[in-house]
């Protein structure tokens, strides 16, 4: 009898572990086709911009001072900055990961660094007819980050909201303090997202499968990347949403600068 045990412990135990391995091929072929889709969607998003900028040099080359040249050449400007914004967060990314990214931090204000994502992504959100809402307090909200990066995080958020709401949708840039923390929001009337993707859309070359999305191209990197720096502030990002169509919120939480909170009254920075 005793042998019968073992020997039934042990097939249940081979079981086990061949049900293991089926979910560990599974997962592995999940991510095979994550990066084989990704690799495609590089390709497109790549190549994108390259027919309009070879147009315009043709048409520049048959008359390089007619009337047409000058918007031409605003065209292709614009295409190369995209071009140029892929490819710096396709690095950013591998940088991430590998953990080569510095973070450059000094004592700065939130207003700072969200006055230059919004001139970042004014463009995107006039061009798209949106009605923009920004609600910054007076006094400055103090933090320790690194203004670039921050101001990327932010702007990145302001062109999903942008892109992601069918044209002339409401967009609100909020920022307000909260328990030692800056809290910035962004909010839009948009596409939404459904509850069950709310914690996916943070991760790596995901995209929701929505027409619309595919219109003003990405790689679904951003809010990796996102991520990544704001947790590298010692920050929270999180996203809510009322599901399909019901628009979304993304909170982007930093710790407030010990400094500001001893130096309320006259709203100067300590040295
Ligand atoms: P990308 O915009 O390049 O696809 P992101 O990492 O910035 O990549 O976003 C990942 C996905 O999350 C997007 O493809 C989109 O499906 C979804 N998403 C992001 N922001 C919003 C938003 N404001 N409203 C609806 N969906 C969004």
């Amino acid at each position: 009898a005793a042998q019968r045990d073992a020997l039934a412990a042990t097939a249940e135990e081979n079981m086990r572990l061949l049900r293991e391995s089926r979910r560990a091929a599974e997962a592995l072929r999940e991510a095979d086709l994550r990066k084989d889709e990704f690799l495609a969607t590089l390709a497109h998003e790549l190549r994108n911009p390259l027919a309009p900028i070879r147009n315009g040099l043709q048409i520049l080359r048959l008359s390089p001072d007619g009337p047409m040249a000058g918007n031409v050449r605003d065209m292709m400007d614009r295409q190369m900055t995209h071009l140029v914004r892929l490819i710096d967060d396709l690095l950013d990314v591998s940088r991430v990961s590998q953990g080569k990214i510095d973070l450059k931090r000094d004592r700065m204000t939130a207003q700072a660094a969200i006055q230059a994502a919004v001139e970042t992504s004014r463009p995107l959100i006039d061009q798209l007819e949106h009605h923009f809402t920004l609600d910054l307090p007076e006094a400055p909200v103090w933090i320790n980050g690194d203004l670039t990066r921050l101001a990327q995080v932010i702007a990145n958020l302001l062109n999903n909201a942008a892109k992601y709401t069918p044209e002339g949708g409401r967009i609100v840039l909020s920022l307000s303090e909260d328990d030692g923390q800056a809290v910035i929001r962004v909010s839009d009337t948009g596409l939404g997202i459904d509850e069950d993707m709310l914690p996916k859309v943070f991760d790596l070359f995901t995209q929701l499968d929505r027409n619309l999305h595919r219109a003003q191209g990405g790689l679904g990197i951003g809010l990796a990347l996102a991520q990544k720096l704001v947790h590298m502030h010692g920050g929270t990002i999180v996203a809510r949403s009322g599901g399909l169509n019901q628009g979304s919120v993304f909170e982007l939480r930093l710790p407030l600068s010990e400094a500001a909170t001893h130096d309320r009254d006259t709203d100067a920075p300590v040295e």
